[in-house]
């Protein structure tokens, strides 16, 4: 039987909803625990947040003032050490298990399992490949620990309603001092976070320019919807790069997602493929976004725009 060990992710007091979908993955396997490890300088309030997920069975939590920033390199050592009887360790595809668990797979002298989407077996999982364009089944050795980040858009957020003992682990691990903290430059918004908002809202390059912006965040603001772009928008200088959905921007599975002036570029696709409702807006008819929408409206977004926004006034 397996015995998982999920890594909380969690920013200021707050776990993310991430850390709830890597516990549904960790839940495919069927394992005889599942545990979940929460490092912090004060880990208390997100570990009574990760107590209440259903199927979690401990939180182990690793209070140390060193682990006030998330910084994987300091983060990888303690992970490691805890990994010790545990047949899975298991963090979330986002910046921040895509940042910590190569480092926790070199330490334990492992490789990792990337994007798990889908468990076949103990040690057999599917991810994606080719920006999503096929699906490979991989084989982790038996015998050793499989680490492996879990493609959150893939899983749905584990339910509410635990009851999980919470417990302090001990450390024994030399933190090394070549990695520190010196900032963090994100954009602050009041808006939802991108990558677990329920509704998005994108732009591209149809919208013309930065200014133009604006009408994607009316419409978003109505919504109480994120917001999103394609990469020539951000590579336009129209918003800020955290925003880019698609392959190389953020993997995302809202609701309801909404394509404005967007093409629909493979790379773009990939971001949203597991995206509930489509609805694409562009002038092109032929515009290869509509072949996967939903819902599609030919037109010029600087008219249906303000037309929807009123509408849902
Ligand atoms: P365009 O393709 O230029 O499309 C603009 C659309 O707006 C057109 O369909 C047009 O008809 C429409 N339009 C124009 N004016 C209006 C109007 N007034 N009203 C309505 N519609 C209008 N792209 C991503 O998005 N995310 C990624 O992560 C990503 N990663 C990449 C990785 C690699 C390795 C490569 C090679 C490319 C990647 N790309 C990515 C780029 C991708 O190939 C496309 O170039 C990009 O997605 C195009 O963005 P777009 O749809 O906004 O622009």
């Amino acid at each position: 039987m397996s015995k998982v060990l999920v890594i909380a992710e969690h920013l200021d007091g707050k776990l993310n909803s991430s850390t709830a979908k890597t516990v549904s993955a960790a839940a495919a396997l069927n394992p005889e625990a599942i545990d979940v490890a929460v490092l912090a300088a004060d880990p208390a309030t997100v570990a009574a947040q990760a107590a209440r997920i259903a199927g979690v069975t401990r939180v182990l939590t690793v209070a140390n003032a060193a682990n006030v920033h998330a910084v994987a390199q300091v983060l990888a050592p303690q992970v490691a050490a805890l990994a010790a009887g545990y047949s899975h360790v298991f963090a979330p595809s986002t910046t921040f298990g895509k940042d910590l668990l190569p480092c926790v797979a070199a330490l334990l002298g492992v490789n990792q399992v990337s994007d798990l989407m889908a468990v076949e077996g103990e040690h057999t999982f599917k991810r994606p490949i080719y920006a999503g364009n096929a699906v490979v089944t991989v084989q982790a050795p038996a015998g050793q620990v499989v680490v492996a980040t879990v493609r959150t858009a893939s899983w749905p957020e584990a339910a509410q309603g635990g009851n999980a003992a919470i417990e302090a682990a001990s450390v024994d691990a030399a933190l090394p001092t070549h990695t520190r903290y010196v900032g963090l430059a994100a954009g602050s918004s009041d808006r939802p976070d991108l990558q677990s908002a329920r509704r998005v809202v994108s732009g591209g390059r149809g919208v013309g320019s930065a200014e133009n912006f604006a009408i994607v965040y009316a419409l978003a603001d109505k919504l109480g919807a994120a917001v999103g772009a394609s990469r020539a928008a951000v590579d336009a200088g129209y918003c800020p790069n955290e925003m880019q959905v698609g392959q190389t921007g953020k993997i995302i599975a809202p609701e309801l997602y909404v394509a404005v002036g967007i093409s629909g570029a493979i790379q773009h696709l990939t971001g949203i493929k597991d995206a509930g409702t489509i609805v694409a807006i562009n002038k092109d008819a032929e515009a290869p976004i509509f072949e996967i929408a939903d819902i599609g409206l030919v037109g010029d977004l600087f008219t249906l725009l303000p037309e929807l926004e009123a509408a849902l006034a």
